[in-house]
Order: C-alpha cells, then structure tokens, then sequence
C-alpha cells in the first residue's frame, strides 16, 4: 500500500525481505535481482513497515544515515521495555505494570496488580500473539509452566493489570523532518481475542479536550525520539483519560481508513515525511469503517455494490487469524455508516 501510494508522487519503493535480505518488489512480490548493499547506496531514504527487524540489519541500515524514523524510534516500538521506561520517563500515563524475568516474579506481580492480569512478551508480538492472559490466581501455576520455556532474561514479559476500559482509540499522525505534524482524527478501535477487527473514524463522541490530550502526548512521544515518518499511539479510554496502550512506529491498521476517508492517506504522508516532502491534508472526506477481512480465502467481489465500499486485497497465502485484506466502506455520516455495514454484514457467511 505504500508502494502504491508513492507511484503517483514517482517514488519509487522496493521491499527486503528481513528473513534473506533479498530485495523484492513489494506489489508484485517477484524478487529483484539486487544485493541489500547496492540498494542501501542507491536509494533516496530507507523506512519499515513493521519494528520486528532483526537488529543487525537495523544497524546496517542505520549507517546509511538514510533510515527514519531512526533506530531509536524503532527499537522502541519493538521492545515493550523500552516503550514503558520512555513513557515513565516522559510522565505519560499508561497501564499499571511489572516487568518479569523469571517466572517466580509473577506471583509478586498478581499481589501489586491484582489476578486479571496479561501477560506480554516484551519482543515479537503482535495481533493478540505473544500475549497470556491470567483471569484468576488458580491458573497461575499452569501459565507459570507454560512460560518457563521461554528465555525471560533475554526476552522479559511485561506483566500488566488487565483493564476495565470504555473503549480504544488510536491517534496516527505524521510529522516531517522540519517538525511539522499533521494529525489524523481519532479512530475508534474493536478488538476481538487481542486482534483489530474494525475501525471507525473520526471516533464518535470525541470533544476537543479528548482529541487534544492525544495531540499533546503524540507531540512528547514524537519530539522526545525526533521522529520522522507516520507514527501511531493506542489508547485506552477510561472515562476522560487516555492512557497509553503502546506506540507503533510506522503505518498502523487503525489508519488504513485514510486510504478512502482522508485527503491524503498515511502510507503517502509517509513517504512525504521520510523524503522530505511538504505533508498532505488529513482532512476527512468522509466518516469510514475499515474492516479487516482475516484468515479467508479469497472471495467473489458481490460485495463491491454496496455503495461506498472499497476493498483492498493483499494477495496474502491464508492461515488462520492471518489480515488477508481489508474494507474500508465510507458514508456520509454515521447512520448510513451503520447501515453500510449491516449490508455488509450481509456477505458474510
Ligand atoms: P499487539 O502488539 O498485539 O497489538 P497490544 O498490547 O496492543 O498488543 O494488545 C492487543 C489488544 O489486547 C489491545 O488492543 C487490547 O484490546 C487488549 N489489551 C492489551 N493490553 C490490555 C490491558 N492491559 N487490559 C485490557 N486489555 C488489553
Ligand atoms: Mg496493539
């Protein structure tokens, strides 16, 4: 989706693979017959889709100078440890938490935080995966067991209290290298088994003071790294405050509703920031419902004469829970949006 967003603006992206360092192109996924070094000297500016990035190639790319956002910024998203001393040290409020290195700890951690509890590696999760959750103290010695087979003290879990929330919200947003930021709305995020089924934006029932406590701590979290690219931060809403899930460094699913619903989309404003381009408007066009289509095979397109539906395929091999591809269905206020989504509610099997 990036790479078809700088298509018009004549950037041009080609994809590594992190598994081999082979260079791929990322719309027709065929390999190109690159090394990783000669691309790294040819190209204009390097970024990620995604912060699980094996370090050393991190590293190589780094002394590019052409990475951004920097490797800070990324390691950051990738470690759950490091996110949670940046957030402490920024004085950003976020879920009340322990950090664990050996199982035994764990028993500690209920007695501060309480039995409902989830428990998350600190590296390589994503979509719910790397992620326990406990419900009440009798099942701990099971969970301790099972997670005594991970290496904690290279990879340590992050054990947090489990909320009771009103809801989640995402604030994306980019800023340039001058500094500039532009601010997508709220998106209003569901969940289901640790995993983004839907997004709804702009978020209903969203006044200024909630929208601004957003932008003020997407400015710290922003400034304090220099970051330079889009960004995402996820929230947990309870009553007025908004506490910090965790931040993403890059483009995020709760903005691939911009594609439709926005004058400029994340995956352009991206590209624009990490090549110093002026940012686009983020402007909403129309309140729109990004729906990811998971774990499917592929499907007969009846669907597309609901109007205001667009869908984006990814071309993906299918495995359960796997984001196979999305809808994001646009309507010009939020009952249509409602019915948009029953009609497409009718589709599904
Ligand atoms: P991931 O990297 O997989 O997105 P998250 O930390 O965002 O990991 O967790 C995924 C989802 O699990 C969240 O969006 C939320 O729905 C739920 N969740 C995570 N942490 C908590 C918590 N402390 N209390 C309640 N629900 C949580
Ligand atoms: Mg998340």
């Amino acid at each position: 989706m990036m790479a078809l967003s700088g298509y018009p603006l004549g950037i041009s992206v080609q994809a590594v693979d992190v598994v081999d360092n082979k260079i791929v192109d990322p719309v027709t996924k065929h390999i190109i017959n690159n090394s990783l070094d000669r691309v790294i000297e040819e190209v204009n500016a390097i970024t990620v889709e995604f912060e699980s990035i094996p370090e050393d190639l991190l590293e190589l790319v780094h002394g590019s100078g052409k990475l951004k956002p920097s490797v800070e910024a990324i390691l950051t998203g990738a470690d759950r440890v490091r996110e949670k001393k940046l957030l402490e040290k920024l004085e950003i409020a976020n879920c009340p938490f322990e950090i664990v290195t050996d199982v035994e700890e764990l028993d500690a951690a209920v007695d501060k935080l309480g039995e409902k509890l989830i428990i998350k590696a600190s590296r390589d999760g994503y979509d719910g995966y790397g992620q326990w959750r406990l419900q009440n103290q009798s099942d701990l010695p099971e969970l301790k067991l099972k997670l005594s087979k991970l290496n904690l003290h290279k990879v340590p879990l992050i054990v947090e209290k489990m909320l009771n929330f009103d809801r989640e919200l995402s604030l994306v947003a980019v800023r340039s290298s001058k500094g500039d930021i532009a601010y997508y709305p709220l998106a209003e995020n569901l969940h289901y088994q640790g995993q983004l089924h839907v997004s709804i934006a702009p978020a209903p029932k969203v006044d200024e003071a909630l929208s601004q406590q957003a932008q003020e701590i997407f400015n710290k979290l922003a400034e304090s790294l220099d970051y330079v690219g889009v960004l995402a931060v996820e929230f947990f809403q309870i009553g007025e405050q908004l506490l910090v899930n965790e931040i993403a460094p890059r483009v995020h699913n709760s903005g691939h509703w911009t594609m439709q619903g926005s004058d400029t989309c994340q995956f352009e404003n991206h590209l624009r920031a990490v090549r110093g381009l002026p940012l686009g408007s983020t402007k909403v066009t129309s309140p729109t419902a990004m729906i990811n289509i998971i774990g499917c095979k592929d499907f007969a397109r009846d669907m597309l004469s609901i109007p205001g539906c667009h869908l984006h395929w990814y071309g993906k091999t299918p495995r359960k829970k796997r984001k196979m591809g999305h809808f994001n269905l646009c309507a010009d206020n939020y009952a249509e949006l409602g019915n948009t989504m029953l009609a497409l509610a009718e589709y599904v099997p």
